[in-house]
């Protein structure tokens, strides 16, 4: 099977089946997961129904359908994330709406989430606020007032795109989050707020970082960060005292090779407890501190 696969099929109008259509994207080099999740989305299916193209491999694929994966697997097979195409990522539970304003919430994100649950966890104050900067899609926020209905959650991006969708993602999900527009901590409509953790996946890519080659597809102000990718971590870590509760925590994520350098950074601050945690690969991912 090759590219004229398509086109023989609708020359002859004959359409192909779901389980040929999923050969011939595999043919043409798409991922087999890929695959599934681009045939589920023109077909109206959720993500989750990867069984229900093996029940249905013999039905054949709507005329209208046909041309639609056509042009969504071309930009896929050029790197366009498949969130994008799709228009949506399942993050720590939740389905996210994505576009190309805001970086693809990533899986190891989901350990910055969990830790920021875990150090709440041991707080029982009545009203407790939490702080996500450069929320982007929300997704932290999100996943954080989620698992937390009782927490006061704040959010703050740079780019009303960006917040625009996270609005959007909030009201779908029907959780409330004080959105503002701002750089950082500078975004804060109310700097009297003192808050019991500041989270934040920040830009942290070097700018002349080889792997950028590989992300053309995304916004490059939510992935670089200065000569060395710690210009927002630098300013984040120094702003951050005087916005945290005695006792309370900053959690930051940042690139593989960067954990020691954060940490330092974290110290010279004046923050105690300061340590790093492992992604799911392993990686040394994100650091925190506690300042009092
Ligand atoms: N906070 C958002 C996320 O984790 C956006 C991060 C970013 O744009 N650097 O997905």
């Amino acid at each position: 099977m090759n590219s004229s696969f398509f086109n023989e099929q609708m020359n002859h109008h004959i359409r192909p089946s779901i389980a040929q259509t999923l050969m011939s994207l595999q043919a043409r080099g798409l991922d087999r997961l890929d695959a599934q999740l681009l045939l589920l989305h023109v077909l109206g299916q959720a993500p989750s129904q990867r069984a229900w193209l093996l029940t249905h491999d013999t039905d054949e694929l709507p005329e209208a359908g046909i041309s639609v994966i056509e042009q969504l697997a071309k930009r896929r097979l050029t790197g366009e994330p498949l969130a994008y195409l799709t228009g949506q990522k399942e993050f720590y539970g939740l389905t996210l709406q994505v576009n190309p304003h805001v970086l693809v919430p990533r899986p190891e994100t989901e350990t910055l989430v969990q830790w920021v649950l875990d150090v709440l966890a041991s707080k029982t104050d009545e009203e407790q606020h939490v702080l996500d900067l450069g929320t982007g899609s929300g997704a932290i926020a999100l996943a954080i007032k989620a698992q937390q209905p009782a927490l006061c959650v704040h959010a703050i991006d740079s780019s009303e795109a960006a917040l625009a969708l996270a609005r959007a993602n909030a009201q779908s999900l029907a959780l409330n989050i004080q959105f503002s527009q701002g750089s950082w901590f500078a975004g804060l409509p109310d700097t009297t707020t003192r808050f019991v953790c500041v989270v934040s996946n920040p830009p942290y890519i070097a700018e002349q970082d080889p792997h950028l080659t590989a992300l053309t597809h995304e916004p490059l102000q939510a992935l670089t960060s200065g000569m060395d990718g710690l210009d927002d971590i630098r300013h984040i870590i120094a702003h951050a005292p005087a916005h945290i509760l005695p006792g309370g925590w900053l959690l930051l994520e940042h690139g593989y090779n960067q954990a020691t350098a954060v940490r330092d950074i974290l110290q010279q601050h004046g923050f105690q407890k300061v340590q790093s945690r492992c992604d799911l690969a392993g990686i040394e991912r994100c650091s925190g501190g506690q300042y009092f």
